[in-house]
């Protein structure tokens, strides 16, 4: 293998030149990137990896006149740079993530064959039933077009996005491996036609049995994606629909915030008189496509450091778990499964070594516990440690923080400790709790604790532990929700409110930081996006150690561990130019492992250990509490 020979640089740029320019003169230009062999570490240098990324758009049921391409593709982003979110709360930049992607649309009509053939598979699945009580809502509203009536076809959303998928790849000749796409549907001009929704049933929660899918109205949905694959579909004839808020045509503000809340109706609200401009339809699908697609769906960028949450090269990842019961009638280790937790990342990160533990004080919880959540509770404001904070907000984190050496055992020098402290308890001894949050530091927008909330009324909603610990802890590993995130083209954070309010939409795929809990695993957008942080995170890593390895005068001590990364470093970047984003972020891992090693062989100071941070106390920046739905 020549690329192992220590080559001298100039050589080796060099030969890389010449790569380019035959590459470029035997392929396609927008395919050269794919063939040129892989630089894999760059000593020194952050580098951004590249990524085009095919979107594909197909119109499925729609005239061509009711869609203005120009129109839809004018609002649409030409690329996605991903940063680190909670930091910019703070006016602080956050590391470089090394990520640009370059998107390349495509815009389908599919002809009558494709619909003849997917609306007639949609009414054979379909189960007949009464109208959704917000469709009953719906048409009770002062102002709607028309009455929904039944029956309603209540139709599985994976197998309908399965359906997509295959017919997209067999006859659209879309390959969903290397691309995502949005599948637009229009079932309403046709004369089979039916009201439908779309549901997911399959998932009750892992602790109380309880089945959001199947027994909530405000979980059928108009929209899916992400059970098969890198496909999300949105139905503007399903419905009208809860999560989108689009079964409200009345109120101006559909969430009470005060402000006019943006949403995108059913489709024959596109209509004089109607809801919406028809002329509308075209820009609102330009809309959905960037603010949910892309953003929240596609190419997203992460709420936390991804690589806060690094093991050093030899540690473990763990997640200690620190429950507290505040009443003595139930048992808070009877309400959460880690055998799911531990399965459930040892499945969505296979690379790092795992390790899961519980520690369930039976015993009553310590006076100062029990105060402490009264106080983030908000029964209590009783001086303590949040008065810095200016917010009894903070009290979670500063009593635990204070007093974390308590609870948490120590781990190994080099293992990432994820904690979480969960609280068992009646909301009369804990306040208006949420199901949880992942806190950060209130200072520089690092990622700290996780805290988590459940007892008899919380269970009577249907949550046990177990699926806020491994949402919570998505997010302290750093994962955004996808219904809230950031713009790169205009620089804008959004939740789903005001302007952004349909951004509620992204919610309806398979994601485990989803909140319509019908679905709890990581699916492919999760997977994707925190693959390729990690991917470019740890490679730009090692390219910084190798910089300082390479200056050391014993580096021929470290040659071998040298070699290893760089060959690691390239087996990664093969993966990720070939959409293999898991492969990526283990070989991307390992290089860092082996670059990391020879860092520390030398006595070079790792990045994974450089994160103390002596910023002053943030009071004021927004959090992202998940509530009790
Ligand atoms: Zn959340």
């Amino acid at each position: 293998m020549n690329r192992l020979l220590p080559l001298p640089r100039w050589a080796r740029l060099a030969a890389f030149t010449l790569l380019i320019v035959v590459a470029c003169l035997l392929v396609a230009p927008t395919g050269y990137a794919q063939d040129v062999e892989p630089e894999g570490l760059v000593p020194g240098k952050t580098v951004t990896y590249q990524q085009t990324i095919p979107v594909n758009v197909v119109f499925v049921g729609f005239d061509r006149a009711d869609v203005d391409v120009a129109t839809f593709r004018a609002g649409l982003p030409a690329t996605y740079e991903p940063i680190v979110r909670y930091p910019a709360f703070y006016g602080l930049e956050g590391r470089d993530m090394g990520l640009r992607f370059n998107f390349d649309y495509r815009t389908v009509f599919t002809d009558a064959a494709f619909e003849d053939d997917f609306f007639g598979y949609l009414a054979s699945i379909a189960t007949p039933g009464d109208p959704t009580l917000f469709q009953q809502l719906y048409n009770g509203m002062a102002s709607n077009v028309r009455d929904v009536t039944g029956p309603v076809g209540y139709i599985d959303g994976p197998s309908a996005e399965q359906w997509l998928m295959t017919a997209g790849r067999q006859r659209l000749g879309i390959n969903p491996d290397r691309s995502y796409t949005i599948y637009y549907i229009n079932w309403y001009d046709r004369p089979d036609f039916q009201f439908h929704v779309y549901t997911k049933t399959d998932s009750p929660d892992p602790d109380t049995g309880y089945n959001f899918g199947l027994l909530r109205p405000s979980r059928k949905m108009v929209a899916w994606g992400g059970s098969h694959g890198r496909t999300w579909f949105y139905d503007l004839s399903a419905g009208p629909d809860s999560w989108t808020g689009n079964y409200d045509v009345d109120n101006a503000d559909v969430d009470g915030d005060g402000e006019a809340d943006y949403r995108i109706p059913v489709i024959w609200e596109y209509a004089a008189g109607g809801y919406r401009d028809p002329a509308a339809l075209s820009s609102d699908l330009g809309l959905v496509t960037r603010y949910v697609g892309v953003n929240l769906l596609f190419t997203t960028s992460p709420l936390y450091d991804p690589l806060v949450a690094a093991p050093g090269p030899d540690g473990q990842r763990v997640a200690h778990i620190e429950l507290f019961n505040l009443h003595r009638l139930s048992n808070a280790a009877d309400w959460i499964d880690m055998d799911m937790i531990q399965a459930e990342y040892e499945s969505f990160q296979p690379y790092y070594d795992w390790q899961f533990v519980l520690d369930n004080n039976r015993r009553p919880a310590p006076v100062g516990v029990r105060q402490a959540v009264r106080i983030g509770g908000g029964l209590s404001e009783r001086e303590d440690c949040w008065v810095d904070y200016g917010t009894t907000d903070a009290e979670y984190y500063c009593f635990f923080d204070e007093h974390y050496a308590d609870f948490v055992p120590e781990y190994g020098p080099h293992d990432y400790v994820a904690t979480v402290f969960g609280f068992n308890g009646a909301l009369s001894n804990m306040g208006n709790v949420p199901l949880g949050f992942a806190d950060d530091n209130w200072r520089d927008g690092t990622q700290s604790y996780v805290f988590m909330f459940d007892g008899p009324e919380i269970r009577s909603s249907g949550y046990g532990f177990t699926t806020t610990a491994i949402h919570e802890l998505g997010h302290h590993f750093g994962l955004s929700h996808p219904h809230d995130g950031y713009d790169s083209t205009s620089g804008v954070d959004y939740d789903p409110s005001g302007d952004f309010y349909f951004a509620w939409l992204g919610d309806e795929a398979h994601s485990m930081m989803s909140y319509i809990d019908v679905a709890w695993e990581f699916g492919p957008f999760d997977r994707d996006n925190m693959y390729r942080y990690e991917f470019a995170g740890y490679l730009n890593w090692s390219n910084e150690m190798l910089d300082d390895v390479l200056a050391h005068p014993d580096r021929a001590a470290v040659r071998d561990l040298v070699a290893a990364g760089r060959e690691h470093a390239r087996t990664a970047e093969r993966a990720f130019r070939q959409w293999d984003y898991l492969t990526a972020a283990t070989h991307a891992r390992l290089a860092y492992e082996a670059i990391a090693t020879a860092a520390q062989t030398l006595g070079i100071a790792t990045p994974a250990f450089a994160t103390e941070t002596l910023a002053p106390i943030n009071g004021t920046v927004p959090r992202f509490i998940d509530p009790i739905r």
